[in-house]
């Protein structure tokens, strides 16, 4: 099953969002494998953040998502890159629709609460920067066959 990286930014953990954002994923159906609070280091940071070096937020991004703890979460699911990158909804403040988190909760095109993959290929870029394989637990939830038809 597909699997995505999400990240609850410095802002949403200091705005005390860390179970309302959570709460939407599992009421989804979507299952966490991984999870952790952690301050990242401005390496990771850079790492996790390259496509955009050169931008003139890029700075100010590295200075933002070092600033304060996160919660690092892998999740996995049918289809959950997509999925979750709708239930986060667009970047752009003016452009996230409510019902979706950002549209939900932001108002500021850099401090918007949450991070998660856009594709396939930086999902596991993304999970491999910020999870070792131990980290990342396979297990069955009992609500399965209520959530999912397939077998
Ligand atoms: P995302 O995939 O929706 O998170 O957006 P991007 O990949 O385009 O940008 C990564 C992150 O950089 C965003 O989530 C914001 O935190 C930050 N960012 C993007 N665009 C801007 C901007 O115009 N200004 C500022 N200050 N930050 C931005
Ligand atoms: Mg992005």
């Amino acid at each position: 099953m597909e699997k995505s990286f999400v990240m609850v930014k410095p802002d949403g953990v200091q705005r005390e969002l860390v179970g309302e954002i959570i709460g939407r994923f599992e009421k989804k159906g979507v299952k966490v494998i991984g999870l952790k609070l952690m301050v990242i280091s401005e390496e990771l940071a850079r790492k996790h953040y390259a496509v955009h070096e050169g931008k003139s937020f890029f700075e100010e991004l590295i200075k933002f998502i070092t600033s304060g703890p996160v919660v690092a979460m892998v999740m996995e699911g049918e289809g959950v890159i997509g999925v979750i990158r709708k239930m986060v909804g667009a970047t752009k403040p003016g452009d996230a629709d409510p019902g979706t988190i950002r549209g939900d909760f932001v108002l500021d095109a850099g401090q918007n609460i949450i991070h998660a993959s856009d594709s396939k290929e930086n999902a596991e870029r993304e999970i491999d920067l910020f999870f070792a394989k131990e980290e990342i637990i396979e297990y069955s939830l009992a609500v399965r066959p209520w959530i999912y038809s397939l077998p």
